[in-house]
């Protein structure tokens, strides 16, 4: 469970969601308590104000406070707060009077206070419990306002009120309690709990994708993954991998086919060789006879070099390895070293072979990029079925025109138009009688056609029955 991805992703959901939210809670927390600490001075403001209002000083100098306005003053908190401490100091901060709660104790005095209320200002100021030797006030710190009163114009007394804070830190506590104990960790749970089942929500379909493709196979090829009806991210993702799929069946296929192809064609000479050895062994032979033998046995073992070396091409093709065209190749060089070698060829066959290069072509425009071996061997395979394909006496033109382009032209027996879309797939070949007895293996075009494609070439072919066949090989000019 630990390392699936849902997991990986509930957590990552929780922890960004949980700083945020411990982020939130703290700005949350901290603008409250400066509130509260304000609203807090602001009532003891107004408390030094009302506990002002109540006292007077009469013509002997004697400081009388009115009780009842001090009681009623009370209810202007907003907390019950424990005690409050009064402190009258003369303007030279000697104390005057002081609430009975007080007792021996002063309200401190120094000289930063003072300094603030000889200007006529308010000065507030926190009394930490911790640290006090011997603190009377009950719990908690105590805040403390002195305030400087003036009557015509002169400081007369200054007041000095203290209240325990305890109040306030507590009500900050139960705040803190309930976003940081209560409220963080029961939404982060919750959050979890949340993400935990949106994430597995959102992970089925891929569980699906999952077993769906466990359940496939080599064997198995033909299956396809189920398609979510949304055309989303998943969707998407069946899809590529269903036309994966799709690739890797036919490659299998053409390979299956290729292995069929190749085991049937290596076969044939094989099984004539061993069909004219067994005949040969029944009875006692003339020299003539072994020597035609011999002779039948070295076509067959032609024939049969000349598959492999084909399949052996193929096998170069399907690995994938891009070849090194290097070389700069002149393409009329290439087409006149195989014209001669398939002039006797040709002379045999009684075809004319006529080779020509168009007028305006300057010699430069010939060069491609390329490797002439297998430049050769394209050009072989066209111009040697081009006089395979030709009756007696027919001519086969080979012509090169600026692109640079090879045209190979025939007027032989042609293509027919459902042949024309097959001819350059692997092992097909024509089915007529009339081209029963030409060889071939019919991997020859496919190989031409690879060549081309190496080489950034381009092979069209144009043909009618009993009219011949056009073979142009295009590439594209260098740059
Ligand atoms: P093959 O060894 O049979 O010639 P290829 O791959 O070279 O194999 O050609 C495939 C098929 O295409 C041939 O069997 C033949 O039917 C047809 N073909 C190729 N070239 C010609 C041509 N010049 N004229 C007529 N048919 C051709």
């Amino acid at each position: 469970m630990f390392s699936t991805l849902r997991f990986r992703i509930t957590i990552l959901y929780v922890v960004s969601f949980g700083i945020t939210l411990l982020a939130f809670s703290a700005v949350l927390y901290f603008v409250n308590a400066r509130n509260q600490a304000d609203d807090f001075d602001k009532f003891l403001y107004n408390r030094a104000q009302a506990i002002a209002r109540s006292i007077s000083i009469n013509v002997q100098g004697e400081i009388e406070i009115n009780q009842a306005l001090i009681a009623e003053s009370g209810k202007l908190f907003p907390f019950q707060f424990g005690n409050e401490y009064i402190e009258i100091r003369s303007p030279e901060g000697k104390s005057i009077a002081r609430s009975k709660n007080l007792g021996k104790n002063s309200l401190p005095m120094d000289a930063s206070i003072n300094a603030l209320v000889q200007s006529g200002n308010y000065a507030f100021v926190t009394i930490p419990a911790a640290g006090q030797l011997h603190y009377f006030w009950s719990e908690g710190d105590l805040r403390m306002v002195s305030v400087p009163l003036f009557a015509g114009g002169r400081l007369q007394i200054i007041l000095q009120l203290g209240v325990s804070t305890r109040a306030l830190d507590q009500s900050l506590s139960r705040l803190r309690n309930s976003l940081f104990l209560i409220g963080v960790p029961l939404t982060l749970l919750l959050a979890g709990v949340g993400g935990w089942w949106l994430a597995g929500r959102a992970f089925d379909p891929i569980n699906r994708i999952i077993v769906a493709a466990q359940k496939l196979g080599a064997e198995r090829l033909d299956a396809r993954l189920p398609m979510p009806e949304a055309d989303d991210e998943l969707g998407r993702l069946s899809k590529t991998l269903n036309e994966m799929l799709d690739r890797l069946e036919s490659a299998f296929k053409s390979q299956e086919r290729f292995i069929a192809d190749a085991s049937h064609e290596l076969k044939t000479p094989i099984t004539v060789l061993k069909g004219e050895l067994e005949v040969l062994k029944s009875q006692p032979r003339s020299n003539e006879e072994y020597k035609a033998f011999v002779e039948s046995a070295l076509e067959e073992l032609g024939r049969l070099t000349q598959i492999i070396e084909n399949l052996l091409m193929l096998a170069r093709a399907d690995s994938g390895r891009p070849l090194k065209l290097r070389g700069d190749v002149r393409l009329d060089e290439v087409v006149l070293g195989v014209v001669g070698r398939l002039q006797s060829f040709a002379t045999q066959s009684q075809v004319k072979l006529a080779m020509t290069i168009a007028d305006d072509l300057p010699a430069d425009s010939l060069g491609v990029r390329g490797d002439p071996d297998l430049l050769a061997g394209l050009f072989f395979n066209l111009i040697h079925n081009a006089i395979k394909y030709s009756a007696a006496g027919q001519a086969v033109e080979i012509r090169l025109e600026s692109g640079p382009c090879v045209i190979v032209r025939d007027h032989g027996t042609g293509i027919s138009a459902e042949d024309l879309d097959h001819i350059f797939e692997r092992f097909h070949r024509a089915e007529s009688p009339s081209r029963s007895e030409v060889k071939g293996t019919g991997l020859g075009l496919a190989i031409a056609k690879w060549i081309a494609d190496a080489h950034g070439a381009s092979i069209s072919v144009i043909s009618r029955p009993a009219e011949g066949s056009t073979f142009t090989v295009q590439f594209s000019s260098r740059p």
